[in-house]
C-alpha cells in the first residue's frame, strides 16, 4: 500500500487512523528534536496524544547522551517522563546479558556512555586502545586473545579505529564470544540535507570478517523491538504506532515487529520515501508540529 499523507485524511478516515492504536512509540532525534532544539509542536503533538489515551513511549538508537542530557532535551521539548519511558540500545544489552546470567567481561567498540550502563549493571567492560601505533607489525598484540571476554559489543563507537576491530575480530573467533550490535546505523543527520556516515559501517565489516550475524539490540532489530514493547507493557505490537524519521532504522524496525509506522519527512524528501524499494511506511508528515491543527479539534 502506498503511504498515506495524514493531512489528506478526511475526518472519518482520521478517526479511523487514532482508533487503530492505543500506544505511541517514537524516535527522538530528527522527530523530537533536531541536534540542537525541539522540533516546533513536537511537545504538543504528544499531550495531544495522551489527552487522545494513548500511551507515550521513545525509542532511540542514540546511547551516546547521558541521562541528564536526555532529561533537559525532554524539558525543552515539554514533554514530562520522557527519559523514563525511553528506551535505548545500552539499557537494552544490559538487560540482555542479565537474562543470560552473562558474568564474564564485555570487549565495548561502543561510546562511553554505553561502558557506563553495563558497568552500572554490574558487568566488567574492557575498551580501547584509542589509539594505533603507525607500523603494522606492532598490531600482532591485538590479535592475542583475552580468555576473560565473553562477549563483543558494538554501539555507536565515533572513535573506532582498526586496533579495536582487530581485538573484536580476534574474540569473535571463539563461537561462544556472544556478538551484540545496538546502533547500527549506516548514516547519521548531522546536517540538514546530508547524510553522514555513521558508526555502523564498522560493526558492518566485523559482521562480514567474522561471518557472524549480531544479535541485533537497536533499531532495526526485531529483539529491540520487542523489548521496547516488553518495558511500555505492551503485548500486541499492531496496537502500535512507530514514529520516525528514518526508513532503514525506523520502518524497519516497524516492519520487524509489526507496528504501524508514521514517518515524518524531517531528514528524507517524499521522493526518497516514495522511490524506496523494500520499505514504506503506513503514514507520512513533514514533522509532528503539522499535525497538531488537525488533532486539536477532536480533543475537548
Ligand atoms: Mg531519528
Amino acid at each position: 500500500m502506498e503511504p498515506v499523507n495524514l493531512l489528506e485524511l478526511s475526518e472519518a478516515d482520521l478517526k479511523k487512523f487514532l482508533s487503530s492504536f492505543d500506544h505511541v512509540f517514537s524516535d527522538c532525534d530528527g522527530v523530537v528534536w533536531e541536534t540542537r532544539n525541539p522540533m516546533p509542536g513536537a511537545g504538543k503533538f504528544f499531550e495531544l496524544m495522551k489527552r487522545l489515551g494513548k500511551t507515550v513511549h521513545f525509542v532511540s538508537n542514540n546511547s551516546l547522551r547521558t541521562k541528564a542530557d536526555y532529561e533537559a532535551k525532554f524539558k525543552s521539548a515539554d514533554i514530562k517522563e520522557g527519559y523514563e519511558n525511553l528506551t535505548i540500545p545500552s539499557t537494552a544489552i544490559a538487560e540482555y546479558l542479565k537474562s543470560l546470567h552473562f558474568d564474564k567481561a564485555v570487549y565495548c567498540v561502543s561510546c562511553p556512555e554505553t561502558v557506563a550502563v553495563l558497568t552500572s549493571h554490574g558487568f566488567e567492560c574492557k575498551e580501547g586502545p584509542e589509539v594505533g601505533t603507525y607500523y603494522y607489525s606492532d598490531y600482532i598484540e591485538y590479535l592475542t586473545d583475552d580468555e576473560e571476554i565473553g562477549a563483543v559489543v558494538f554501539d555507536s563507537d565515533f572513535k573506532v579505529n582498526l586496533p579495536k576491530l582487530y581485538k573484536a575480530l580476534t574474540y569473535l573467533r571463539r563461537p561462544e564470544v556472544l556478538f551484540i550490535n545496538g546502533a547500527t546505523d549506516r548514516y547519521v543527520p548531522l546536517k540538514a540535507g546530508v547524510l553522514t556516515l555513521g558508526t555502523g559501517v564498522f560493526s558492518d565489516i566485523a559482521s562480514e570478517e567474522s561471518k557472524r550475524k549480531p544479535v541485533l539490540l537497536g533499531k532495526p532489530g526485531k529483539m529491540f523491538g520487542e523489548f521496547a514493547m516488553r518495558r511500555a507493557g505492551v503485548s500486541d505490537p499492531s496496537r502500535v504506532l512507530f514514529i520516525g524519521d528514518m526508513i532503514e532504522q525506523d520502518v524497519g524496525l516497524g516492519r520487524a515487529v509489526g507496528f504501524n509506522t508514521l514517518l515524518v519527512l524531517t531528514n528524507k524528501t517524499k521522493e526518497e520515501m516514495m522511490s524506496h524499494e523494500t520499505l514504506k511506511p503506513d503514514y507520512y508528515a513533514d514533522n509532528l508540529g503539522s499535525i497538531v491543527p488537525i488533532l486539536e479539534p477532536l480533543v475537548k
